[in-house]
C-alpha cells in the first residue's frame, strides 16, 4: 500500500529559490503546504551518491530527519549515451570554474563545450543521443520513502542554439522536435521535460483523482 502525503506540511529540500517556486507551484493545486529547507535553517547534505536516486534520497532523508516532517528532494542531470552516461550526477560540476580568485561560478558554455569535445573525440559518426533525468525522492521521518524517476530523450546539437532556459538547454533537442530546449517557450518545455515526467508520476501516486 502506497503511503500518501495528504494535505500536511511538506519540506522542499532545496536551497534553490527557483526550484522551490517551481515545485511549490506544481504541488499547490493538491493542497500540499510547502516549506523550504532554507527557511527552517536545515543544512545542505553532501551529495555523495553515484546515482540521481541516491542523491535525491540523501537530500530528502536529511530534511525529513531534521524537521520531523515529510520532505521532497530532486536531483537531475544529463546522460550522454556515447559518454557512458556522463556527466550524469556530475552535470552541474562540469560547469564549475574559478572566475576570479576565491569566486567560483558556473560556466554552462564551458560545460557544453566539454561534452561536445568528448563527443568529437568519438568521431564524426558518434551516437549523439542523450537524456535529461529528474529523480524525485519523498522521505518520511520514520525512514519510509518513495522514488519517482522522469526522463526526456533527445539528441545533442552543436553549436548551442537559443537564449531561453538554463544549463545545457541550448544543445538539447528533445525527440520529435527540431528546436532545442532553449528555443522553445518555457510552457512547451515544461509539458515534455524530465521534471514534468517525474512530477506526473508523483502526482498520480500521491494525489490520485
Ligand atoms: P541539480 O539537480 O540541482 O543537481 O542540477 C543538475 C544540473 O543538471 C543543473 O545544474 C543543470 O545544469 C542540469 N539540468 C537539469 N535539468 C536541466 C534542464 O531542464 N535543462 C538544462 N539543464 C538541466
Amino acid at each position: 500500500m502506497t503511503r500518501r502525503l495528504g494535505s500536511g506540511s511538506l519540506v522542499i529540500a532545496t536551497h534553490n529559490a527557483d526550484k522551490l517556486r517551481e515545485i511549490g507551484a506544481l504541488l499547490d493545486p493538491y493542497g500540499a503546504k510547502c516549506i523550504s529547507a532554507g527557511s527552517l535553517g536545515l543544512p545542505e547534505p553532501a551529495e555523495t551518491g553515484t546515482t540521481f536516486a541516491q542523491n535525491a534520497l540523501i537530500k530528502a532523508r536529511a530534511a525529513a530527519e531534521a524537521s520531523g516532517l515529510a520532505a521532497l528532494a530532486d536531483d537531475s542531470g544529463l546522460s550522454v549515451t556515447a559518454l557512458d552516461g556522463r556527466p550524469g550526477v556530475y552535470t552541474a560540476n562540469w560547469a564549475e570554474r574559478q572566475w576570479f580568485e576565491g569566486a567560483p561560478g558556473r560556466d554552462w558554455y564551458m560545460a557544453m563545450g566539454k561534452v561536445e569535445g568528448m563527443l568529437a573525440e568519438k568521431g564524426a559518426d558518434a551516437d549523439r543521443s542523450a537524456a535529461f533525468h529528474c529523480v524525485l525522492a519523498l522521505a518520511w521521518p520514520d525512514g519510509e520513502y518513495a522514488i519517482y524517476e522522469g526522463r526526456c530523450d533527445g539528441t545533442l546539437t552543436w553549436p548551442p542554439r537559443g537564449l531561453l532556459g538554463f544549463g545545457y538547454d541550448p544543445v538539447f533537442v528533445p525527440s520529435g522536435s527540431a528546436l532545442t530546449f532553449a528555443e522553445i517557450a518555457p510552457e512547451a518545455k515544461h509539458a515534455i521535460s524530465h521534471r514534468a515526467d517525474a512530477f506526473s508520476k508523483l502526482v498520480a501516486e500521491q494525489f490520485p483523482a
